[in-house]
């Protein structure tokens, strides 16, 4: 079942965007809400990163979802500009514009766009916590300027709509992402994955930066294959998915960051590890790495 994270903007001390008193927490709770209704309705599991005025820095927002392992991260907002009645429509903001994230933005602002809201496109806002260190596909809707008198108006007298129209952008994409997978091949062999992946290239540089994590070592035991060695071998994991698409991605992130990281399959997870060291300390100064900027792990051996 596919499970996706509703973070609904600001909260507690955090008001958003304020307008003649009304206040961007309390519509995006609202929507939230509405919107994780229907997608529980028609089969979704559903987390909410808050259901109450709480407070959550973006950065906890971004851990919370981490933590549920679900597929997409869905983040609801309310737009406003420096000069209130000067911005009007909705928008859609991604990390990057590429992807099955950029596909469920458009079809989120197509719906909204149906029923009237000005489309202002998808946004790349690489910079925003929530998108930056979430590690599933992650979006921003911008469902209209609460400092504008028609969006406001057309938000509380199509509310219902509004969330239909959300929650039908997310399960378009869902739909159409599950007809996809059903038409791929499964399961590369794991040491194939290992061979090809462009990772161990990027263990040069960590060992002349950190000759602690003795990477050289790593890679010539991963080229031979961790599953014929007797050594035992210390990995960090951080994030096994049944999605390949996705722990790709996450794979994909850690490389260019500089993490020599690479996906493994084991049956039915996709796992998604870093390094390969014959000594313990080594894994564990990784670790500290990756969780000081800000992942989710554990270690595991052999
Ligand atoms: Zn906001």
């Amino acid at each position: 079942m596919a499970k996706v994270v509703l973070d609904a903007g600001h909260g507690g001390s955090d008001p958003g965007a304020v307008y003649e008193g009304r206040q961007e927490k309390d519509d995006n709770l609202a929507l939230a809400l509405a919107v994780g209704e229907i997608l529980e309705n028609n089969g979704v599991d559903v987390e909410y990163t808050r259901t109450t005025d709480v407070y959550h820095t973006p950065f906890e927002k971004a851990q919370m979802g981490n933590r549920t392992d679900a597929d997409y991260f869905v983040s609801i907002h309310r737009n406003a500009l420096p000069t209130p009645n000067t911005g009007t429509g909705v928008e859609t903001l991604v990390y990057n514009d590429e992807g099955i994230k950029a596909d469920m933005a458009r079809a989120i602002n197509a719906n909204l766009a149906e029923l009237g809201f000005a489309n202002r496109g998808v946004i790349e806002r690489p910079n925003l916590v929530v998108l930056r260190r979430t590690r599933m596909p992650a979006l921003l809707v911008e469902a209209g300027f609460i400092d504008n008198e028609a969006d406001n108006a057309k938000f509380d007298s199509q509310f219902d709509e509004i969330a239909r129209a959300i929650a039908d952008g997310i399960l378009e994409t869902l739909n159409t992402q599950a007809a996809a997978e059903a038409a791929v091949q499964p399961a590369a062999d794991p040491v194939t994955e290992l061979e090809i992946n462009p990772a161990l290239e990027n263990t040069e540089e960590e060992n002349s930066e950190s000759p602690q994590y003795q990477a050289g070592e790593s890679q010539m035991q991963m080229r031979r294959g961790p599953y014929i060695s007797q050594d035992p071998l210390y990995r960090v994991q951080v994030g096994a998915f049944e999605n390949q698409q996705l722990a790709e991605r996450l794979s994909y992130r850690l490389q260019m960051s500089g993490y020599p990281a690479f996906v493994l399959y084991q049956s039915p997870y996709y796992k998604v590890q870093v390094g390969a060291y014959r000594y313990l300390d080594n894994a564990v100064l990784m670790e500290r790495r990756l969780r000081m900027d800000g992942y989710e792990t554990f270690l595991v051996s052999q």
